[in-house]
């Protein structure tokens, strides 16, 4: 690789990993990136290290996941080994845990360092589903709706590696459903092109087998699927408008385009815990995952938007009524705002490290606003006409922050502090304590 091509802070990461055996830490979407990355500049990757269970032996390309206490081991078989902290969040935490293994400062490196933020293009501006806890459902909400152009997209990606030095990978989803977009195949092969991995994330309620075939091919490196259930009872009422046996059916189609393409994705089925699908679904859902190679991770679906959490917090009655989707959650909003009200004075993560841009180029405060009519949440009607000195200025300091961090709604939406959330759903649901026993 042409040494001037590449930009101050890339050479620098470059370097700090050259002739180094590299050990890298997180296997979602930051530590994928890294993959792509390691065979543009030739680096040689040794492992993968996570801390989170679900993800032990599944395969990135062609390295096993390991859980974080493997890292001794590849100490020993190559002891001048780096390790590579590869997470969007919780860096502190995982770098600390790294020191306690006995690991030198000089031999941790902190993606985070390098690379100026994280970008989520939401190529699509509408969802087919309409699942209760999510934006989608709210029908007062009147959103403009369509899909970015692929010539949008290409000149947003320029102007992107134009800015920053290092970018290793990108999320092609926020509020939207990507494979709704005829063009996904393209968007995912220009990000290839351009030495960038892609994410994609889909309810897989979808229909078109041609969409689906295109998009194995063109293997995205992160493949989200989300889903609520096993069976038609739970899923329905979870994951409104969508079929489970047609999600199902997919996630067989998947694996078969997978083996005939040979497709390397990372295929991540993302189960949202309710109390109505940790039962049974539950169970056969992560029988499916096994049988096909799929890593299954959990999540506590939490009220979506920002804008639902503050009328609710705030006692205004518009808006669409919590009662029934609290029946379902396994925390509701209230036991959710208790279990992270020590973390409150934290600053907002949603904030920070982050740009989002929407299908038309206009960019929202941040992932988890929706309503633009509302709370000026766009803070710019076209990223390509704006600098990003100048979204990060406008964030500063967003009146609409100052009422978020107040009523307590980053952490609660982030869902930290993980073992409150797990102690909380076991007290509300017996099946799901026995399954966590
Ligand atoms: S599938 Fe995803 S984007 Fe669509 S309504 Fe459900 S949670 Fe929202
Ligand atoms: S404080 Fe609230 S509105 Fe502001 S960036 Fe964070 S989550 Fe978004």
């Amino acid at each position: 690789m042409d040494k001037k091509l590449i930009k101050p802070k890339e050479l620098k990461f470059v370097n700090s990993l050259k002739n180094k055996p590299i050990i890298i830490w997180g296997a979602r979407m930051t530590g994928l990136g890294l993959l792509r990355f390691s065979k543009k500049h030739n680096l040689k990757l040794v492992g993968y290290v996570d801390g989170d269970p679900s993800l032990t032996d599944k395969m990135i390309g062609e390295h096993q996941i390991k859980l974080p206490s493997e890292i001794k081991n590849l100490k020993k078989e190559y002891p001048e080994a780096v390790v590579v902290v590869a997470a969007a969040l919780k860096e502190d935490e995982i770098i600390t845990s790294i020191k306690k293994m006995g690991i030198e400062e000089k031999n941790i490196i902190n993606y985070s360092e390098f690379s100026e933020c994280f970008f989520t293009i939401d190529i699509v501006g509408q969802c087919s589903l309409k699942c209760p806890s999510c934006a989608q459902s709210l029908a007062e909400i009147k959103n403009p709706m369509g899909t970015m152009k692929l010539e949008d997209f290409k000149k947003v990606i320029a102007k992107i590696k134009n800015e920053v030095d290092l970018v290793t990978h990108v999320a092609l989803y926020s509020w939207g459903e990507p494979l709704l977009h005829k063009d996904l195949h393209l968007i995912i092969d220009h990000l290839h092109k351009e030495g960038i991995a892609a994410a994609v994330s889909s309810h897989l309620s979808i229909p078109s087998e041609s969409q689906i075939q295109n998009l194995i091919k063109a293997a995205p490196e992160y493949l989200k699927i989300s889903t609520s259930g096993f069976y038609p009872d739970a899923y329905n009422s979870t994951h409104t408008g969508g079929n489970v046996n047609l999600v199902k059916s997919n996630m067989y189609k998947i694996k078969y385009l997978m083996e005939r393409y040979n497709s390397k994705i990372y295929v991540d089925v993302n189960y949202h815990l309710y109390k109505n699908n940790v039962g049974e679904d539950l169970e056969m859902m992560e029988k499916l995952c096994d049988e096909l190679g799929f890593g299954l991770s959990t999540t506590y679906p939490v009220v979506f938007p920002v804008e639902r959490c503050m009328d609710y917090l705030e006692g205004k009655k518009n808006g669409k009524d919590l009662s029934e989707l609290s029946k379902l959650l396994l925390v509701n909003i209230d036991e959710g705002l208790e279990i992270t009200k020590n973390y409150r004075n934290q600053p907002c993560r949603y904030l920070t490290n982050q740009i989002n841009i929407n299908w038309d180029r206009s960019v929202p405060l941040c992932c988890v606003t929706f309503d633009r009519q509302k709370n000026s949440s766009i803070i710019s009607k076209d990223f390509l006409k704006e600098s990003l000195k100048s979204l990060d200025e406008k964030k500063r300091d967003h009146s609409l922050c100052s009422k978020c961090t107040k009523l307590g709604i980053p952490p609660y939406q982030l869902g930290v502090n993980l073992k409150g959330w797990d102690e909380k759903a076991k007290e509300n649901s017996e099946i799901f304590a026995k399954k966590l026993r």
